[in-house]
Order: C-alpha cells, then sequence, then structure tokens
C-alpha cells in the first residue's frame, strides 16, 4: 500500500507504504561504522546480481549488451520496496481524514559497479556520468502527467537512511509538490515580485563579492555555506546560471557539478572520516515554465549531530557551528 495522508491540522502531508518495512533493515539501532562490509557476492546492486533487482530503466552500459546483465557503468530500476506507486485499493478521504493515491515512482541509480566506490572518490568523470543520469531520469519522470515534483536524493551511510552500502542515489517522482519547496518557491516569488530580481542569483552575487561564506568555486558553479544554516557544515551547491529546474542543466555544465559534488563530500570524507551524509536537489516543479523565478540547487548535510525534541518539535534547529566558521574549515581555494 502506498497512499498519502493529510494532517488537517497542519496541512502536512505524509507517505504511507507499508511494503518498505519489509526491507531487511528497517526498524534495525543504526550500526557502528566498524560493521564488517556485505559480501559483494550477496549484494543486489553489484554486477552478476541484476536480476534481484526489478528491471532496469535505464543503464550507462556498451552498445548491443543485453539489458540486466553486468557490464554497465551506472544502472537505474524500480525501487523494489517503493515509496510511491499507485494504489487501486485506497479508501476515500474524508473532510478529518483527507488521504490520496500515492501515486508516482521511486527509482534506484547505482552509481558504479565497484561495491566500495562512493561519489567522494570516483573520477570526476564517473560523477558526471552519475549527473547526466540524473538528467535523463528527471526528464523522463517529469514527462509523466501524474508526477507534479521530482526529488533526486543520496543518501550515504546507514545513519543517513541508506539501506544498502554500495553507493547509490534515489530519485522520488511525487503526485504533489511537497512543504519545503512549496515554502521555497513562495519565498522566491516573493523576492522576485519586490526585488526584481531572482533571490538565488542575488546570494550567488552578494556571498561571492563578500566572500566569508564560499566554499568554493568554478566557472559554473558556487559552493556556499548559507547565511541560515540549519545544520553544522551544511552546504549548498548552485548554478552561476539562472536556471529553474536540473532538468535544464547543460552538458557544458556536468562537469563542473560533478567537479563541486565530489569535492565537497571528499571535504566531509577527510574533515570527519567518512561520515553519513545527505543530500538533495532542489528544483522547480514538473513544467517547470510556471516557475520562471526559481533557481535550482543542491542542498548537502553531513550528519554530525542528532535531532532532538526541541527540533523535532518546532522544526527549528539550533546551530553549533556558524557556516563563517565551516567555510574556514572546509573552503579552499584551490578551486577559485
Ligand atoms: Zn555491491
Ligand atoms: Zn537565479
Ligand atoms: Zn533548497
Amino acid at each position: 500500500m502506498a497512499e498519502l495522508r493529510q494532517d488537517i491540522v497542519t496541512g502536512c502531508w505524509v507517505a504511507v507504504a507499508t511494503e518498505r518495512a519489509l526491507r531487511p533493515t528497517d526498524f534495525r539501532k543504526p550500526v557502528v561504522s566498524t560493521a564488517p562490509s556485505m559480501d559483494p557476492a550477496e549484494c543486489p546492486f553489484c554486477p552478476g546480481n541484476e536480476r534481484s533487482t526489478p528491471l532496469e530503466v535505464l543503464a550507462v552500459r556498451p552498445e548491443g549488451s543485453e539489458p540486466d546483465t553486468p557490464g554497465w557503468q551506472v544502472r537505474v530500476f524500480p525501487n523494489k520496496y517503493p515509496a510511491f506507486e499507485s494504489c487501486e485499493v485506497c479508501e476515500p478521504g474524508t473532510k478529518l481524514f483527507p488521504r490520496q493515491s500515492a501515486e508516482g515512482s521511486h527509482e534506484v541509480i547505482v552509481h558504479s559497479p565497484d561495491h566500495e566506490a562512493s561519489l567522494a572518490t570516483m573520477a570526476v568523470e564517473e560523477v558526471e556520468l552519475v549527473l547526466r543520469v540524473y538528467r535523463h531520469r528527471y526528464d523522463a519522470n517529469c514527462a509523466d502527467p501524474q508526477i507534479a515534483y521530482v526529488q533526486l536524493i543520496l543518501n550515504h551511510g546507514r545513519e543517513s537512511g541508506a539501506s544498502l552500502e554500495h553507493s547509490h542515489s534515489q530519485l522520488f517522482g511525487v503526485p504533489l509538490v511537497p512543504p519545503l519547496i512549496r515554502q521555497e518557491l513562495e519565498g522566491a516569488e516573493r523576492f522576485e515580485r519586490e526585488n526584481g530580481s531572482c533571490v538565488f542569483c542575488s546570494i550567488i552575487e552578494a556571498e561571492l563579492e563578500a566572500g566569508a561564506r564560499v566554499i568554493a568555486s568554478n566557472e559554473t558553479f558556487v559552493v556556499i555555506a548559507p547565511f541560515a544554516s540549519m545544520f553544522p557544515f551544511e552546504v549548498w551547491i548552485l548554478p552561476r546560471e539562472h536556471q529553474p529546474s536540473y532538468g535544464m542543466i547543460r552538458d557544458e555544465q556536468l562537469g563542473g557539478f560533478a567537479e563541486m559534488v565530489r569535492f565537497v563530500l571528499g571535504r566531509y570524507r577527510e574533515e570527519f572520516d567518512d561520515p553519513p551524509i545527505n543530500y538533495f536537489i532542489h528544483s522547480a516543479p514538473c513544467g517547470g515554465g510556471e516557475y520562471p523565478f526559481f533557481h535550482w540547487h543542491m542542498e548537502v548535510v553531513p550528519r554530525l549531530t542528532n535531532l532532538g525534541s526541541f527540533e523535532l518539535g518546532t522544526h527549528m534547529t539550533i546551530n553549533i557551528v556558524t557556516p563563517e566558521t565551516a567555510t574556514l574549515t572546509l573552503g579552499t581555494d584551490t578551486l577559485s
């Protein structure tokens, strides 16, 4: 079952997906990082085990090679335990308990055939290939009329929510625009209306001028510690070019984006001994034409602290590291 339930008080939607509880790793206590690695022979994401995943929807593989066989560089298939899928038996909602079918998609993007590889250690060209696959799947999912918004994410490390250690990202195609995206769209639209410019372009310009929160930059991307960082060492990676949605990233930008993604993940790895990491790409809803004021970006958060009751109870965080300090720790001038 996959359905969406709405809290009538806050207006927040929750995806309920009971099939996902069948995953072998749910509800277990986090494993300490000294836990032994999974044997690649048993890893469903390793080459040779393609039959233990749903059929691939895309793979970068030598021309003429059979789908769902080894030889691929990046491989995409539907999640075996989807959070979003159609629900034929959904009960109708009521005034007090609104609900709807969680129509949509949920895909796994395996970054590399190498069980030990990670985006922080792969070559920039290999990371670029993953980001190119992101764009392809972003466009393909956005073309589905049932999907209102596409969320690309990385969970790295068990404590970040990753259920399998073999490096992979996930794509969620959801039938509504999630609350945080709605907030960002409203804020960006308001700023544009009042100031006549894109808020993200304005932030990039101001940060580059001041420098105190610029961690790295290259010709096409800027990496900053955001002024109101919610979490210690939170980082945003923004394209210099104004683009509402990730689907608009051009071929010439992919290398620069890959360089910055790899740099940020590599710095976390060096500084915090391979911590759990979450990243997500915020993009305009599908059919980006209605949201010309938005500017897509990636937000990256190393999971160095736990959320306590204050955070859970208010959705407001207490950040113990200033973004200016984070910049001094993570920053480099070798890339700028
Ligand atoms: Zn593997
Ligand atoms: Zn912009
Ligand atoms: Zn954002």
